[in-house]
């Protein structure tokens, strides 16, 4: 593979571009892999590409029923943040985000990351106890964040009206180096690195069964037949009941839609991300210049991947009066994706009943700033059987009453 240089850019600008490889290779599945990995989003491509990289493990294959990065991954509205109250939470999103701060260079493909801040508004007394205790524990987690107060939300983010009559912005939970990066250039970038390690990447080949051999995995039945393999990883946010069925297990996760908007593009205007978790809206504004604008999960159990006019409504309702320039802004447009809610809003990496068989979900309405660290987990749990980044986050641990309550952290924000 050609790295992608200045060098490289200036090469191909001369002889009209002819010279790039494809980015990733398209290749028909062989008969048997070391590790099959079901589900090409971010956090599957990231568990694939650390195997390569830490492990040496590469005789792998990631299969996709669908595009890569065409779930979750590409449908999500890209923050990232490392504020959780839990230690465990703390110390994997943590480990995501320092892995973001160099992902570009890691993956020498440009993901965008700006780490720009990420603000959680407190609008009500109770919210301001809890962010305080979250900056208190992050500040024992090695977790930069701190309270700010009303004056200086209003100094980061101009346009906000702190004073609104029902929830006026009595201060907030300020990350620095929190922010967002572009969604599809993570898939694309560890998809590349993946292939380029002689990884097969293998798209439009759904996963239909699950076979195994005196309880250990065998193969996966899938709609380009059957693919042997040693161990097997299931990565399939939303569809993780359906996977855990196939291989003989029940999983304590629900399924439902959650949806995002963006505005028109307007000129630049918040160049942080702001989280309202009482009234159920958070916004950033994109490179393009659009609002991105999310809310809560659907109130319901559902598979359907796309938006509703109820939610528009909802979410701007809840954001105008803090940000009154809203009801100026025509949105453009809507979608959704089907996310893997756990109860204790945490997720799920783990061992599972039926032999070398591993699970990685439950991200919810929060993964995508897990991706880099969830793979490195996951890669380790696969690899060497145990990884203390994943260490709390068995789903045994549903069964034995260890919750990770992150409730608050990650209910409605993502
Ligand atoms: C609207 C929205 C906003 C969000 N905002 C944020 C945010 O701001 N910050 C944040 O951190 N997180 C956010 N999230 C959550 C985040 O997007 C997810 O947690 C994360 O992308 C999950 O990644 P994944 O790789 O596990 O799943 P996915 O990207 O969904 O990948 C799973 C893949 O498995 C494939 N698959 C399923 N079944 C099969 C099968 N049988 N055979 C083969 N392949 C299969 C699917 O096609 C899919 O491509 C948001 C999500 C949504 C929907």
């Amino acid at each position: 593979m050609k790295r992608y240089s200045v060098f490289a850019i200036a090469r191909e600008a001369m002889r009209q571009h002819s010279g790039w490889d494809k980015a990733w290779a398209s290749p028909e599945p062989k008969t048997h892999y070391d590790v099959v990995i079901v589900g090409a989003g971010g956090h599957g491509l990231a568990t694939a590409y650390y195997l390569g990289k830490n492990f040496g493990i590469t005789n792998v294959a990631i299969i996709e029923k669908g595009w890569l990065g065409g779930g979750n991954t590409g449908r999500n509205t890209t923050i990232i943040r490392s504020n959780y109250l839990q230690d465990p939470s703390a110390a994997i999103y943590e480990k995501a985000r320092s892995l973001y701060e160099t992902l570009s260079q890691d993956l020498n493909y440009n993901v965008m990351f700006s780490p720009r801040g990420v603000m959680m508004l407190a609008q009500t007394e109770h919210e301001i106890r809890g962010y305080k205790r979250t900056a208190m524990a992050n500040a024992l987690q090695g977790v930069e964040t701190r309270f700010i107060t009303p004056a200086e939300v209003k100094r980061i983010v101009p346009i906000m009206n702190i004073d609104g009559p029902r929830y006026p912005v009595l201060g907030a939970l300020w990350q620095p180096r929190g922010g967002t990066a572009r969604h599809d250039a993570v898939a694309w970038g560890y998809a590349r690195a993946c292939s380029a390690m002689g990884m097969h990447v293998i798209q439009n080949c759904e996963v239909i069964g699950v076979e195994s051999v005196g309880g250990q995995v065998s193969a996966v039945a899938t709609t380009k037949g059957t693919i042997g393999c040693t161990k097997l990883g299931i990565v399939v946010a939303g569809h993780s009941g359906h996977l855990a069925n196939m291989a003989g297990f029940r999983l304590p996760v629900e399924s439902v839609a959650l949806q995002a908007m963006v505005s028109e593009p307007i000129k630049p205007a918040m160049d942080c991300v702001v989280m309202a978790n009482t009234v159920h809206g958070y916004m950033s504004q994109s490179d393009k210049g659009e609002m991105v604008i999310g809310g809560g999960a659907d109130h319901f159990n559902n598979y359907t991947q796309r938006g509703s006019w109820m939610h528009i409504e909802e979410t701007v309702r809840a954001l105008i009066e803090t940000f009154p320039m809203l009801s100026r802004l025509k949105m453009l447009r809507q979608w959704g994706g089907i996310v893997d809610m756990t109860g204790d809003r945490s997720p799920i990496i783990s061992k599972t009943p039926l032999g070398n068989t591993f699970i990685n979900c439950g991200w919810g309405t929060g993964g995508f700033k897990a991706i880099p660290g969830s793979g490195w987990a996951m890669a380790e749990l696969m690899a060497k059987g145990a990884s203390p980044l994943a260490e709390e986050f068995s789903m045994y641990r549903f069964r034995e009453g260890r919750f990770i309550d992150e409730s608050v952290a990650a209910g409605v924000a993502h």
